[in-house]
């Protein structure tokens, strides 16, 4: 009886080791996860870009969380963490991260990444744009990718360095790319004429941050600011002078207020203007995930629609 038992006790111990071994066998498989290519980012724009093109293959850590300026930024312990252990760290680059107090360069240093071996600019291709404030003229401006042309460039970019960096699925990125670049390029198409129904007078756009001259300059439009660039003092009294009288000199019916800055300037210039705040608007920082303007096409495509709307509202 007792051996009799025992048999059972063994063959229940065989088969359920099997099957354990079975589910564990298939477990392991599906963890391959673990192979993915590890990506750091600075912002949300560059996490969405990556993950556009790398998809399934690429596992992506953002520094700078969304709804805040990436401009100034202290790093935690987790992205020193997150930075140590990657494969690949992606920044904008034209100072933006690098500007002001340079905590990226920081970062990169203390997780010992080098510049072109695992650290790269996702703006290397741009042609830059440079601050007008005297003094500043030779700072370049980082927020190139307001202009969808600029955005492509980014993505072509980050493809290039994930095909380099994982052979194996080069393919699978350059098809996603491909039909990524497609579709930011048909918006850029769109956005060039979406502006001319609007009077040219009319065609200031008004933001607290500087942040538009490349998307101003794609699309014909004008950008008028409180402060040219986030790293300075934000709404002095001279700044508000200046931009006061640059709204006096126009027609223009809206002003704006990005999602990554405090309102209180804006506030401010829509009390002595008479001028409605029309709306917020992304550009240093995507919306909160599962919100409009959560990946950078709907950023961008967001910002376009807002802008020209409030332009001709009266
Ligand atoms: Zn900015």
């Amino acid at each position: 009886m007792l051996k009799k038992l025992s048999i059972v006790v063994i063959t229940l111990l065989v088969v359920g080791g099997g099957i354990f071994f079975f589910v564990n066998g298939r477990g392991e498989q599906k963890s391959t996860t673990s192979e993915k290519l590890r990506v750091v980012t600075t912002n949300s724009i560059l996490e969405d870009m990556v993950e556009q093109v790398g998809g399934k293959h690429v596992q992506v850590y953002s520094i700078v969380k969304r709804g805040t300026d990436p401009h100034e930024y202290d790093p935690t312990t987790d992205d020193i963490a997150a930075a140590t252990e990657a494969d690949v760290l992606f920044h904008n680059g034209l100072n933006l991260e690098t500007g002001g107090s340079g905590w990226f360069s920081k970062l990169t240093k203390t997780a010992n990444k080098r510049d072109d071996k695992e650290v790269f600019a996702a703006s290397k291709h741009v042609k830059p744009m440079y601050l007008t404030e005297s003094g500043k003229e030779n700072e370049t401006d980082p927020h190139a990718w307001l202009d969808l042309n600029n955005g492509i460039k980014y993505v072509n970019m980050i493809s290039g360095v994930l095909q380099d960096k994982d052979p194996k699925h080069a393919k699978a990125y350059q098809k996603r790319t491909d039909a990524y670049v497609e579709k930011l390029a048909k918006l850029h198409k769109e956005a060039q004429s979406k502006f001319a129904d609007i009077p040219e007078k009319q065609r200031l756009l008004v933001t607290s941050e500087g942040a538009f001259k490349y998307f101003s300059k794609a699309y014909g439009i004008t950008p008028a600011f409180i402060w040219e660039i986030n790293t300075e003092a934000q709404g002095t009294p001279e700044q508000m002078k200046q931009v006061l009288a640059k709204i006096d000199q126009s027609d223009v019916k809206s002003l704006f207020v990005e999602s990554s800055v405090s309102p209180k300037s804006m506030k401010q210039v829509s009390k002595e203007t008479k001028l409605p705040i029309y709306s917020k608007i992304y550009t240093d920082s995507l919306a909160k995930k599962g919100t409009q303007g959560d990946t950078y096409y709907d950023m961008v495509k967001w910002n376009i629609d807002k802008i020209h709307d409030g332009m001709l509202a009266k």
